[in-house]
């Protein structure tokens, strides 16, 4: 395939020219390879130490940053004598700022989404080299598939490596996927309050990361204050919006405005609810780890809150009735 454009126009240029790179020796077989940090974004003051330097690191907060040209090897992975080259071979890696398993921010999700659209605007292959790297215990690509190949993984597949990231979620594999398929647009160009739109147009063979995340919230949902899960979830977040989410959502819809004719679809209305409940679940998340024993104390919160808006209403309605 030869030169790439040299520069990501959204990345900021932050190059370490004391950690040297040079040509690659194989330019027909890039690989995307993605990394977690398991740190934050002081990552980059700890680069001119560690010296293993990704071309490129996305940070908490979606900026990207750039550290070598497209055109020049970069220095994330381990590369062992004899063998195959690792860092050399095409290798184009990744540093996601974060944790293994842990998952990206909804910047990081949309930088992402950027990234690899751009990487298949210049003619980099999409697909996985060895499946969606969501795991830390799988067989490393043979010498053979590495140097052959073409496309994106993970560190845990990169040969004479023993790093076991990035370990991703189902929701960073699906802004990678997405901008493969090109259902990630929209997510970009559509502001989060009408996401709710691309849920109800997903297609239910295709993972979609706004899925995933109504799948993660019906998680949270369906703890019942025993710590048990209710009717609203048994399977697994797989970000593809079939019948068993359809149902899930249903159910909620009715549990919580008590109507029974409710849809399989999102209105404003419900997203708005679940965006609600969502921050309200961070924030718990914040102060301490969720544990489903303590829910029951936070679901008696909301239920007085509840009353006492209910009080504060029925006193206005009241008083209008007095005024009219
Ligand atoms: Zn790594």
């Amino acid at each position: 395939m030869a030169t790439l454009p040299s520069r990501y126009p959204a990345a900021v240029w932050t190059p370490y020219p004391q950690w040297p790179t040079g040509n690659y020796t194989d330019t027909n077989h890039y690989k995307v390879v993605w990394h977690k940090t398991q740190g934050g974004d002081g990552v980059l003051n700890w680069y001119p130490r560690s010296g293993g330097i990704p071309k490129f690191t996305i940070l908490s907060t979606g900026v990207v940053h750039q550290h070598y040209s497209m055109n020049k090897y970069d220095r994330a992975l381990r590369n062992q004598s004899g063998g195959v080259q690792t860092n050399l071979d095409g290798a184009i890696s990744i540093e996601m700022v974060g944790f293994v398993g842990q998952g990206s921010t909804t910047e990081q999700l949309v930088a992402m989404r950027k990234l690899s659209a751009w990487f298949v605007e210049i003619g980099i292959k999409t697909g996985w080299l060895n499946g969606p790297p969501t795991t830390g215990a799988r067989t490393r690509l043979s010498q053979n598939a590495w140097d052959n190949g073409r496309g994106h993984c993970g560190h845990v597949d990169v040969p004479e490596n023993d790093h076991t990231d990035p370990r991703f979620v189902s929701k960073e594999i699906a802004a990678i996927e997405s901008a493969w398929n090109g259902t990630g647009s929209m997510l970009t160009t559509t502001p989060r309050e009408e996401w709710y739109k691309l849920y109800n147009q997903a297609n239910p063979l295709v993972e979609n990361s706004v899925v995933s995340e109504v799948q993660d919230f019906l998680k949270h949902a369906a703890l019942g204050p025993d710590g048990k899960l209710k009717r609203y979830y048994g399977f697994t977040t797989d970000g593809k919006r079939g019948a068993v989410t359809d149902a899930a959502l249903r159910n909620w819809k009715i549990d919580r405005w008590g109507n029974p004719d409710a849809g399989t679809k999102i209105g404003s209305k419900a997203w708005n609810e679940i965006n609600r409940q969502l921050f309200m679940v961070h924030v718990q998340e914040d102060v301490a780890p969720v544990n489903p024993v303590d829910c029951s104390a936070v679901i008696a919160k909301l239920a007085t809150s509840e009353a006492k808006v209910a009080e504060l209403e029925a006193k206005i309605a009241g008083a209008q009735r007095e005024l009219a």
